[in-house]
């Protein structure tokens, strides 16, 4: 554990991920993301707490939980900035950040209210158009849409 535990804002796990470096209204967005809310883990969540790079930031720690990229990756459109440690024993194993995936299936909803998908009952599907500007363009009406402006779906 080392003698730093007392810098620690949120209590260590001794298995599991931590996700960092979230920006703090986007918290509870990653919980939705991850769908923490039905994991039978013990889930610890950190809001609003102070950080030298982004102001105020959450963290969220699951233990005995490690997530599969293509669940990490969903996070992109929400917190493409955070990091994500994965802890065995209390040490970090290994980092990993977000990365845009070059589709998005039933994460986001599309913008153009004429689209089918927001009228039928079916899933959404984006395809990346620009990662580091964050462009999706909808699979079924080809509109383009900004990630930070879409609503995610429920
Ligand atoms: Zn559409």
């Amino acid at each position: 554990m080392g003698n730093n535990k007392s810098q620690l804002v949120v209590a260590a796990i001794e298995n599991g991920t931590v996700i960092d470096h979230i920006p703090a209204e986007k918290t509870y967005q990653v919980v939705n993301l991850l769908q923490l809310e039905k994991m039978e883990t013990p889930v610890t969540i950190g809001y609003n707490l102070p950080s030298k790079k982004i102001g105020k930031k959450g963290i969220i720690k699951v233990a005995n939980k490690y997530f599969t990229d293509e669940e990490i990756n969903r996070l992109s459109v929400v917190a493409p900035n955070i990091g994500l440690s994965i802890i065995k024993d209390y040490e970090i194993v290994e980092k990993k950040t977000v990365k845009t995936p070059d589709t998005l299936k039933g994460i986001v909803k599309c913008n153009n209210p004429k689209c089918i998908t927001n009228n039928e009952p079916m899933q959404t599907l984006f395809h990346t158009v620009d990662k580091v500007l964050g462009i999706v363009r909808c699979h079924y009406c080809d509109k383009e849409q900004q990630l930070d402006k879409v609503e995610l779906c429920k």
